[in-house]
């Protein structure tokens, strides 16, 4: 098989009655979804989509989700992941710069799209998964998602995509700026998604819980391929929601998987605590897409007697490293290389291989590393090692004298200040042990003596006395070396974060700058 699609179909033709797919009341076996996915791409074919053209999701986690996403790619269309929680400035943006010709959406983003219309001319199509609230658009031709799929199938061979089509266009989260697109081929889903597959055992008889948005490489990359790669299951979730995840996790003895960012792992704590839910032993939990404390860790084996898997992935190559399915989980790090993908630490400045222990940033190279940003050149070929192919992570890491990687930072934010490195995660972990402080955000401010200084986000820790400027300094200086301590302390009442928990320090240094 050349992409997940081809393997899916072929599940659907040799298991049809297993259960693929379950959300809210629905359910689809393979059969049902694999003829709605047929469906979509007859009637897309029908109306003369193009091969390569973009089509995009802008669309909340649903059946009418994972049908458009296989039906485009089955019409040879290639699919632009739109985050929910975009407005108007970044949706503009996305559907821009991919040139998108036909949208999925419901009735809240038909809203939000129609006073961009005048502006994307590439835009034609509309496709609503559910009714519109409000009269649609004049400049468009608005099909339901629901008429599409009941238009009757023909029985005909259709051809697939190969390795080599571009499937996706994912648009990074923008955490360092704006969002780029990354070019995913077929082969890089299907080889990352055997790698993944393997590393963690998934089997068929897996049942997930997946409450991760699907616009997002974790929910859908990770997620809904392990499930459709292997014929397995997913309950699929609208969005996480805390109590009724971990009651589910409780009461469903059928789900055996649950992959979380960090944040829900500790929304599902808390709420364990409160109300006394515990979940019952699962095969696998998975942590990623932002780092995970070693406290947070320890407290979920403590509580849940589970031992999260933390992995690294990002939306340019979709896994990279993950911890041992089978040896040791080591809290702070995010283990190893995929099978049949490398990764190594390289000098900042040299590019030229660090030794085990020492800090630099993180290449990966493989068969799962994308074709380069779309439209993008010079940001692609800055990304990339000339001579050994090697993809530029702008992660910060080291691996330890046992192979497992760690993260330190981003490259783009490592604060340099007279001459010396400083990792913002390290000053965010010492301010973080202080009693006052809930969250913290350190980055760096330019400065005319040093080059950078080191600016710390405060966000006072609830039922505690804000703490003082100084004793926020006193805090660092007794626990690093004094040339990494803030120079200037902000509270504020919350860190500006994206969909998946990141703080965007972009957002605060464009808050903090003089203007
Ligand atoms: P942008 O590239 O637009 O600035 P982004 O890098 O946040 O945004 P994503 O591709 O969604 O966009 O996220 C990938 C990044 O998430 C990685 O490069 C890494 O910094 C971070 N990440 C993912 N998993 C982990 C992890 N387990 N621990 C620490 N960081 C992680
Ligand atoms: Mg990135």
């Amino acid at each position: 098989p050349c992409s997940i699609l081809e393997v899916f179909l072929e599940h659907a033709r040799k298991t049809p009655d297993r259960l693929a797919l379950s959300f809210e009341a629905k359910r689809y076996t393979y059969g049902e979804l694999a003829r709605h996915v047929t469906a979509l791409a007859q009637a897309l074919l029908r109306r003369h989509l193009k091969p390569g053209e973009r089509v995009a999701l802008y669309l909340e986690n649903s059946p009418a989700f994972v049908i458009a996403y296989l039906g485009v790619q089955y019409a040879h269309g290639i699919v632009v992941l739109v985050n929910t929680q975009y407005r108007q400035v970044e949706l503009d943006h996305i559907l821009t710069d991919s040139e998108t010709r036909v949208c999925v959406t419901g009735a809240a983003g038909a809203t939000e799209l129609t006073p961009l219309l005048g502006g994307l001319p590439a835009l034609e199509w509309l496709i609503t998964a559910e009714p519109l609230t409000a009269s649609p658009p004049p400049s468009l031709t608005v099909l339901s998602l629901d008429t599409l799929l009941a238009e009757p199938v023909e029985e005909r061979p259709m051809s697939v995509p190969g390795g080599s089509d571009i499937a996706v266009l994912g648009y990074t989260s923008g955490t360092t700026g704006r969002s780029k697109g990354a070019m995913l081929r077929q082969s890089h889903l299907l080889s990352n998604i055997r790698a993944v597959t393997q590393a963690w055992r998934w089997t068929e008889q897996d049942r997930l819980l997946l409450a991760l948005p699907l616009f997002h490489t974790h929910g859908l990359m990770v997620g809904l391929h392990g499930t459709l790669y292997m014929g397995a299951s997913v309950d699929l979730r609208r969005r996480f929601v805390a109590s009724e995840t971990l009651e589910t996790l409780r009461d469903d003895p059928a789900i055996t998987l649950f992959f979380g960012v960090p944040t829900m792992y500790g929304r599902l704590l808390e709420e364990s605590r409160r109300t006394g839910v515990r979940p019952r032993p699962l095969r696998l939990m998975v942590s990623g897409s932002a780092p995970l404390s070693a406290q947070l860790f320890h407290e979920i084996e403590a509580e849940f007697g589970q031992r999260i898997l933390e992995r690294y992935g990002m939306t340019e190559t979709i896994m990279n490293t993950t911890n041992p399915y089978e040896g040791e989980r080591r809290p702070g790090t995010v283990g190893m290389p995929f099978p049949g993908q490398e990764a190594r630490v390289v000098d900042v400045r040299t590019r030229k291989p660090v030794p085990d222990g020492e800090p630099g940033e993180i290449e990966v190279r493989g068969p799962h590393v994308f074709a380069g940003y779309w439209r993008r050149e010079q940001a692609t070929e800055e990304a990339f090692d000339k001579e050994g192919g090697w993809f530029r992570t702008g992660d910060l890491g080291l691996r330890d004298a046992d192979g497992y990687f760690h993260i330190t930072g981003r490259a783009r934010e490592l604060i340099i200040s007279g001459g010396f490195n400083i990792y913002p995660r390290e000053v965010e972990e010492v301010l973080a042990t202080h009693p006052g402080v809930g969250e913290v955000a350190v980055l760096g401010l330019p400065d005319p003596d040093f080059g950078e200084q080191v600016v710390a986000v405060v966000v006072p820790a609830a039922g505690q006395p804000v703490p003082g400027v100084q004793a926020l300094v006193d805090w660092c200086k007794d626990r690093l070396a004094s040339f990494k301590k803030p120079r200037r302390v902000e509270f504020v009442d919350a860190l500006p974060r994206n969909a998946l928990g990141k703080v965007q320090k972009h957002v605060l240094r464009e808050r903090l700058l003089p203007r």
